[in-house]
């Protein structure tokens, strides 16, 4: 009753990824139909929910206020030896989303544009015929559907069944992807409800960090990324923080959230005939910090373009479709492998090298690192003597 058999485009997930391609493709004039499998748009949130003021824009679009639960204008840092680093913006910088909302305010965004959105669908398969993905398998409310299109887009997020089942590898090394935990908590005291708190360390949280996100006065998202490949659980070190620190131990957890962050692993190729990868499913993630929302909205968009234009000009092969990869490799792709070069770099730290970057590092140099600045991180590796260090990664 609701699904057509054919589409120009048909976008499996109704994450940011795929709602940013629907909205681009739906108004740019094609045919879209954005299949959900969760019962509601947004309903099991995988996310700290930060997001960086401005991100949206690409699409045109402003933030609604219904969308976010706080503003943020800087975050404290806490090196392993809990020595405080404070970037203090002055200024709204990004905020905490309210990511049901938010997806769901995107979700009808794409629906405004155009495009046709039926959650509680579950997509199981691609239809494969001479070398084209041409159409996916569904099952909508018990019922099995085959819906036809030009091209299929994989938003699908990290486990991408889609881009599976077409015939792109799954990252199988847990070097590349973070494990992530979180509890969403109240009754929380934070050191400011309008900033950000990161804990580093080995002993805190192997590789990656520990977050405090706040969602209004007494409550955060409290969580942790770590290395895929660690011995203990991203939950054990969670609630080892937690235990220690009495404004956090005291308080009640609201939900619980737990997914994989690919960190690393970016693809040189993200299409083939009749597909494209969007976000996640593309590992489309800031290797530094694990933000992926305002990359899938940016990867969305220009795959929306993408898929506009090779329709109009009656070509959605691999080859016309990888005017995507060039696209993204050039406005995000190097960017993001710096970035995931910094990365590498920072991992091999100790404790202790960690300790002396924190203490003689400026505001402005930490930003520049973040912003995937390896000559920078070079630099100060010199200026504390980590000489060994500073050799050991770049030779
Ligand atoms: C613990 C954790 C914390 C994070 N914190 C942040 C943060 O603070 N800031 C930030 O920017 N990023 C963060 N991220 C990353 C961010 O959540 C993702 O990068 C972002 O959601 C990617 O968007 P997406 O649309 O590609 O995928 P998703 O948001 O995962 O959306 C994919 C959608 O596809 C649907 N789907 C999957 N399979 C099927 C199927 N077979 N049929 C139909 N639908 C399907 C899913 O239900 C889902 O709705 C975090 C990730 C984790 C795990």
């Amino acid at each position: 009753m609701f699904i057509e058999p054919e589409y120009d485009v048909i976008v499996v997930g109704a994450g940011p990824s795929g709602t940013s391609t629907a909205i681009t493709a739906a108004r740019l004039g094609l045919n879209v139909l954005v299949l959900e499998k969760q019962q509601q748009v947004g309903m099991f949130k995988r996310c700290a929910e930060g997001f960086a003021w401005g991100l949206i824009e690409s699409l045109e679009l402003k933030l609604p206020r219904k969308c976010w639960t706080q503003e943020i204008d800087g975050s404290y840092i806490y090196a392993p030896n809990m020595k405080e680093f404070l970037i203090d913006m002055g200024k709204t910088s990004g905020y905490v989303l309210e990511r049901r909302v938010f997806d769901k305010w995107l979700a009808e965004e794409a629906v405004k544009a155009g495009a046709r959105l039926i959650a509680d669908v579950n997509v199981y398969d691609v239809i494969k015929d001479k070398g084209f993905i041409k159409g996916v398998k569904a099952n909508f409310l018990g019922e099995d559907y085959e819906v036809k299109s030009k091209v299929v887009v994989a938003a699908d997020g990290v486990e991408s069944l889609v881009g599976r089942k077409a015939g792109f590898p799954l990252i199988n090394n847990p070097v590349l992807m973070d494990s992530g935990f979180q509890y969403e908590m109240a009754g929380i005291e934070l050191k400011d409800p309008h900033k950000l708190e990161f804990y580093l360390g080995t002993k805190v949280a192997p590789r990656g960090y520990l977050w405090v996100f706040p969602k209004g006065e007494n409550k955060a998202n409290v969580g942790i990324g770590i290395i895929g490949n660690s011995p203990e659980t991203a939950k054990k070190y969670l609630d080892d923080f937690i235990t220690k620190h009495d404004r956090f131990s005291r308080g009640s957890v609201l939900e619980v959230n737990a997914g994989a962050i690919p960190v690393g692993g970016l693809m040189k190729n993200m299409v083939m005939n009749g597909l494209i990868l969007v976000g996640d499913a593309a590992h489309q993630v800031y290797p530094i910090h694990g933000g992926g929302i305002g990359e899938a909205i940016t990867a969305g968009n220009m795959a929306g373009k993408v898929i506009w234009h090779c329709i109009e000009k009656g070509d959605w092969s691999e080859e016309r479709l990888g005017d995507y990869n060039k696209l993204w490799w050039d406005k995000r792709g190097n960017a993001l492998a710096k970035s995931e070069k910094v990365r590498e770099t920072i991992e091999k730290m100790s404790d202790e090298q960690l300790n002396m970057l924190a203490a003689s590092i400026t505001k402005d140099d930490l930003m520049k690192i973040v912003d995937g600045n390896v000559a920078i991180l070079t630099k100060t590796l010199l200026k504390f003597g980590a000489k060994n260090l500073q050799k050991k990664i770049f030779g």
